[in-house]
Formats: C-alpha cells, sequence, structure tokens
C-alpha cells in the first residue's frame, strides 16, 4: 500500500529565524508513523540550517527549485550538486509558479527530474490546469502531456520513485479546493498515463499528491480518495501547527 506524503511548500515566506523556530517545534512533535511522511520545501538559504535541525525526526526537507545542470556559468542558480551536498532529500519541480513566473517548460521538468535522480535527490513534478483549461474540457488532455513529457526516458524504477503533485492552478492560494471527486478522477487519469508510459505495477507505486488550498478542514476527505496519497501545501504549511495536523491526518 501506498504511503501519504505530505509537503510544505513555503515559497517565498518566513526569514531564516521564523524557519528555525518551525523546525524546531515540528521535528519534536511529527509522528514517527510508517503511513506517512512529512516534507518541508523551503527556500534555498533555510535549507542548511532546516536538515540540521530535522536531523534524528521524521521530517524531510526540500528544495523549490534547482537547475538541472551540475555547476558552471549560470548565475543566480543553485544546482543538484549543491542541494545534495547540504543534505536536502527531496525536489519541487515545474511548480505552476514557475512556469508561469519563470519560463519552466515541460522540457526542462524533464531536464530537472533526469537530474534530480542522477544527484539522488526526489523529485515533486507539479502538474495542472489553468481555469480557462478546466472549463474548456481540457484538463485531461493537459495533465496527460505534463506527466508524459516530464517521464521522457526515466527508467520504470525512477518513475516509481517519482512524486506527482497535481494542482490545478485555479485552486493554488485562492481558498477553492477542487471537490475530492474531481481531484481524485485526474488523480486516476495520471496513474492511468503513467501506467501507459510504464506498466500497471509501477503506476501502482507512485505517489500522486492533490496540491490547491488544502488546510486542515478539508484535507482528510482528500486522502480518502483512491488515487491521493498526500498533499502538497502552501498556506497552510506555514504555521507549525496547521502542518503538524495535515501530517496527523496522512497516518
Ligand atoms: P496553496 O498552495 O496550498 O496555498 O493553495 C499549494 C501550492 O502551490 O503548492
Amino acid at each position: 500500500m501506498r504511503k501519504n506524503i505530505i509537503a510544505g511548500n513555503w515559497k517565498m515566506n518566513k526569514v531564516l529565524s521564523e524557519a528555525d523556530q518551525f523546525i524546531e517545534e515540528v521535528a519534536k512533535k511529527v509522528p514517527n508513523n510508517n503511513n506517512v511522511e512529512a516534507i518541508v520545501c523551503a527556500p534555498f538559504l533555510f535549507l542548511p540550517s532546516l536538515v540540521e535541525k530535522a536531523k534524528g525526526s521524521n521530517v524531510k526537507i526540500g528544495a523549490q527549485n534547482m537547475h538541472y545542470e551540475e555547476n558552471g556559468a549560470y548565475t543566480g542558480e543553485v544546482s543538484p550538486v549543491m542541494l545534495k551536498d547540504v543534505g536536502v532529500t527531496h525536489v519541487v519541480i515545474g511548480h505552476s509558479e514557475r512556469r508561469e513566473y519563470f519560463a519552466e517548460t515541460n522540457e526542462s521538468v524533464n531536464k530537472k527530474t533526469h537530474a534530480a535522480f542522477k544527484h539522488g535527490l526526489i523529485p515533486i513534478v507539479c502538474v495542472g490546469e489553468t481555469l480557462e483549461q478546466r472549463e474548456a474540457n481540457e484538463t485531461m488532455h493537459h495533465v496527460e502531456t505534463q506527466i508524459t513529457k516530464a517521464l521522457v526516458d526515466l527508467t520504470d524504477d525512477q518513475v516509481a520513485n517519482t512524486i506527482i503533485a497535481y494542482e490545478p492552478i485555479w485552486a493554488i492560494g485562492t481558498g477553492k479546493t477542487a471537490s475530492s471527486a474531481d481531484a481524485n478522477e485526474v488523480c486516476t487519469h495520471i496513474r492511468n498515463v503513467i501506467k501507459n508510459v510504464t506498466n500497471e505495477e509501477i503506476a501502482q507505486k507512485v505517489i500522486i499528491q492533490y496540491g490547491g488550498s488544502v488546510k486542515p478542514e478539508n484535507v482528510e476527505e482528500l486522502l480518502e480518495q483512491s488515487d491521493i496519497d498526500g498533499a502538497l501545501v502552501g498556506g497552510a504549511s506555514l504555521k507549525a501547527e496547521s502542518f503538524l495536523t495535515l501530517v496527523e491526518a496522512g497516518t
């Protein structure tokens, strides 16, 4: 059976002292339970400190982006080698905000996913449709394209270890959540797409998270769905207490 993975995505929030305070509280209280995994994806600057403070606890630390190159003349960028070196375990790739504001494409998402595996990081690959696409009935096709392109030339084993986050863009930060049934329908479709590029056994192993205004009030219903195996959470992951409630719901 698949476990639930609850990942906080802090985006561009907090300063170092707030980040440290959060992790000190969460590291102490996060449950030691095989059914759930907790990850905090934070701004680059906080990562070494968070990794240090999370040591020995059940919280893993992730980045929110990276470059696919290992090093070189890429001013302002951070490489997978650097992330691995400081003890980061996960990296969010292709978040809709990066696709929209920072020219992330399906091709760069695929390159970054390969780079993550090459350097021993687990990618959390984000996909999802805009409101216009949903209203035009293009959700399934759009998500299928994003998934297939993200997974190009990965081995079956790598696909099995990829975390997918389905995040309808219209539900991110808006307070609007997709209904559990609608979210699950897309997640089931994603699993079928994965089955088509690999096989049933691999598809059944892949963790598919839902993201978009997940909060303590709606997380349980979402996690009860057959193809939703966790959540990628922005706003509600910023407070330790709320993050811990979400993790608890995954146990
Ligand atoms: P939200 O963000 O939970 O604030 O909607 C989710 C995300 O963008 O990952």
